[in-house]
């Protein structure tokens, strides 16, 4: 079957252009600390490593009520946190997805009444006492000025996307991610925007701080198991892809406005790794990732997330199929019977099929060829027919699904690899004498990608066990843990650390 063997050639050609060794990642490493360290002399660089005003990360025993709400690309979030104090926690919450015609709107105001009328609606069902003795009285107030503070619920918003942040609570947005596109917010304050629409409502609620997820992340990771040195990098895996690690401040070189604690010597930062490498020194970038790229709302940003994180790596491989579909010397999803020379009469993919739209390849998919790994590959092939419309997808053709989708997943962790091992580099902690040389050193991590792609997390850590510095004995230490619920929790503990100062 010369067809069929062509599909296997053409396969392994992909697969090794996916590639990503450990010389690539230890370069990647080297161009990251020298990216991470430029963001820490001035603004404007590739990696914005924003100042976030968080001295210290929390230790366990915080207790109270919070509010929290994550805007994080594809659901919106509502949750009430009880810190218990004794590095537990109870959490209640809501999920909704994000109405796609709210990301890309002539104004934002629809977007934050909806987050606002969720708000409301988990306010009701969840705390009821609170909606029923506080909420109702206030609705019937002319002004939200007249009723007295004491029973305001605090909430952390997390919003994330790159944020010039100028307070605990005040934050200006400075550009929309994740195909998010709504030009009127850019340049405002999102709390404010937030606040507007709250009390537009009359609900009792403050948004008492702006919370990066990644910050978030590292907070409830530190809160949950505290080390002697609490966590180190909180990093996202979902949507898209970022990291919030603590960096000593006499490497911050450049200007920190806002007012902040000193006594602690540090600061969490906020990479925005997400932009890594814009100018593409070190990152791979295969026909594919430039025609991804090409056709995204931001070009030439974000280039780091575009490799990495869930929103993107479905749409890499929908690519590659579609350019392997168009080669007619290749059997892919192709009707063996029909002679016809024209692959689109006869190909077996429904017209339509998400392989045909751009975006309509769930990385979710990924997740499942990986883990089959089965002879006849069935639930793949189950799956590339329900949600694919893959009609009768032969062995072959799982086979060159699968494998495809694989390394594409591999690339991305081993390029995950690079921010996380750079960080524990720049940290010191590896070599540092003061620091007990067994001692963990602590990561959180959230987002559906680095929690439920198979082996994600065995992946990077065969990469950072490559890198120069690190190697077998340093990966052991590194302990890369999810942080569940991480952004509710982690904005919970900043709206106390706010609400203290208040
Ligand atoms: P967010 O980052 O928006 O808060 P998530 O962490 O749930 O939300 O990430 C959603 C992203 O993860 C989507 O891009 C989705 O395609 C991807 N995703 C969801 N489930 C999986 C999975 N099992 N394997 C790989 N990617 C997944």
């Amino acid at each position: 079957l010369p067809l069929a063997m062509a599909l296997e050639t053409k396969t392994k050609s992909v697969v090794s252009e996916l590639e990503y060794t450990d010389d690539n990642v230890n370069i990647g490493v080297k161009e990251f600390l020298r990216q991470l360290n430029e963001g820490l002399e001035t603004s404007g660089t590739s990696m914005s490593q924003i100042p976030t005003y968080v001295t210290a990360v929390p230790n366990g025993t915080e207790k109270g009520l919070y509010l929290a709400v994550d805007l994080g690309g594809t659901n919106l979030r509502v949750c009430s946190v009880r810190l218990n104090g004794d590095n537990t926690f109870n959490l209640t919450y809501s999920k909704a997805p994000v109405p796609k015609s709210l990301m890309v709107a002539d104004t934002a105001k629809e977007l934050f009444a909806f987050i606002a009328e969720h708000i409301k609606a988990f306010i009701k069902e969840h705390h009821y006492d609170h909606y029923e003795s506080h909420i109702r009285r206030r609705e019937t107030m002319s002004t939200p000025e007249g009723y007295r503070d004491e029973h305001i619920f605090r909430l952390g918003f997390t919003f994330s996307f790159p944020v010039q942040q100028v307070g605990i609570n005040k934050g200006y947005l400075i550009r929309w991610t994740k195909g998010f596109d709504i030009a009127d917010a850019v340049g405002k304050d999102v709390c404010a925007l937030l606040q507007v629409e709250i009390d537009a409502l009359r609900l009792p609620v403050k948004v008492a701080a702006l919370v990066n997820d990644t910050v978030g992340t590292l907070m409830a990771r530190s809160y949950t198991s505290p080390g002697k040195a609490g966590a180190l990098l909180g990093g996202i895996f979902g949507t898209g892809t970022n990291g919030a690690y603590i960096e000593k401040l006499d490497k911050i070189k450049k200007p920190l406005e806002g007012d902040y604690d000193k006594t602690t010597g540090e600061m969490v930062l906020n990479t925005e790794w997400g932009s890594f490498d814009n100018q593409l020194n070190v990152l791979p970038n295969t026909s594919y990732d430039i025609q991804l790229d090409k056709e995204s709302v931001n070009p030439g940003i974000q280039m780091f997330e575009k490799r990495v994180s869930g929103m993107f790596l479905g749409e890499i491989l929908r690519l590659i199929l579609v350019d392997i579909l168009q080669d007619k010397s290749v059997a892919l999803f192709r009707d063996e019977n029909s002679n016809q020379n024209d692959w689109k009469s006869t190909t077996t993919i429904g017209t339509e099929s998400g392989i045909f739209k751009k975006w309509g390849l769930d990385s979710s998919i990924m997740s499942v060829a990986a883990l089959d790994s089965t002879p006849d590959l069935g639930t793949l092939r189950q799956e590339l027919e329900s949600q694919l419309e893959v009609y009768s997808p032969s062995l072959e053709d799982a086979q060159a699904f699968k494998a495809i989708a694989d390394a594409v997943g591999r690339r991305a962790a081993r390029l995950s690899a690079v921010a996380i091992g750079a960080v524990v580099l720049q940290s010191g902690n590896l070599t540092d004498a003061a620091i007990d040389s067994n001692e963990p050193i602590d990561i959180g991590v959230d987002g559906s990608l680095v929690e439920h792609y198979p082996n994600f997390r065995t992946m990077i850590h065969e990469a950072l066990k490559a890198i120069d510095g690190i190697g077998e004995k340093g990966a052991e230490r590194i302990r890369i843990g999810i942080a569940k619920d991480g952004s509710g929790v982690g904005a919970a503990l900043i709206a106390l650390v706010a609400a203290s100062m208040e």
